[in-house]
């Protein structure tokens, strides 16, 4: 393990840290101290991911202990807790959010973690997990729950405080696992949780579609830090969420329609 203090943060590394690592850490920390938002580039292979989550949990133990001091003891802990920033960290794929949570788990930090996901990945119900097209899926999904048909919802909605808890660092597969033996629903059961982790990991369209961003809660975003890994993919992600695509069917059929009424009109 190595320590080093950088304004007033003692950052933790589970190794030597490179000195690239230790630069990358060190402007997190800048960013977070002077409430900026950052553009951070290193090479492929240097590490970035650890320096970033070994950077947020310093920081986030350092906003832990300032407030600790400013609201006095023991007694303010659980005042504490709530104004400790959530990391909301942000990749492409699942697999990328995946390899993210396994350093966080290795770091073994105590702090929770939840994966959000679509329901093609979260889906316990075998009755929508074969729908063929994800828009299916959600309808099947949608009707199961409106008419309370969905046995893992309904469990969800019958779940004891307990069972709405998140202790560790859980990833898709974790929370599929997890979920399946107390037959709940894993998709929902996310969403239920994440307000109360530590960090949650979410594949873009959670940030960048506002439709689906919105599904989240209005909190979610509030005070929280925002990391977008590998964003050199952004432009694109925000194209594809701004597009929609059109059959040659559909467009035959609008251009129909539209010498129909120009017909009409005369
Ligand atoms: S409520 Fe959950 S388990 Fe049930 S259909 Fe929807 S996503 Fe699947």
């Amino acid at each position: 393990m190595s320590v080093w203090e950088y304004r007033d943060v003692s950052i933790k590394f589970p190794c030597s840290p490179y000195p690239s690592q230790k630069v990358f850490a060190e402007k997190v920390i800048d960013c977070l101290a002077d409430g900026a938002n950052g553009l951070l580039e290193s090479p492929t292979g240097t590490g970035k991911t650890l320096a970033l989550l070994c950077a947020t949990l310093a920081w986030r133990d350092h906003v832990r202990w300032k407030n600790i001091k400013a609201l006095g003891g023991d007694a303010a802990e659980s005042r504490v807790a709530t104004t400790v920033p959530r990391v909301v960290y942000a990749s492409r794929t699942h697999g990328q959010l995946a390899q993210a949570m396994k350093q966080l788990r290795s770091l073994d930090s105590g702090a929770a973690a939840v994966a959000l996901g679509s329901r093609d990945a979260l889906c316990a119900n075998p009755r929508v997990k074969d729908r063929p097209t994800l828009s299916e899926k959600n309808q099947t999904c949608n009707f199961l729950r409106r008419t309370k048909t969905c046995e893992f919802h309904n469990n969800l909605n019958k779940s004891e405080p307990g069972q709405l808890q998140v202790g560790q660092v859980l990833d898709i597969e974790d929370l599929v696992r997890s979920n399946a033996k107390r037959r709940l629903c894993p998709y929902y059961w996310s969403r239920e949780v994440s307000p109360q982790a530590a960090f949650v990991f979410m594949p873009y369209n959670y940030l960048f579609d506002s439709v689906t961003r919105r599904s989240l809660g209005s909190d979610m975003m509030k005070d929280s830090i925002v990391i977008v890994d590998e964003a050199h993919n952004i432009s694109k992600v925000c194209e594809e969420s701004a597009s929609v695509a059109f059959t040659m069917q559909e467009i035959a059929l609008a251009l129909s329609e539209v010498s129909r009424a120009t017909f009409l009109s005369v």
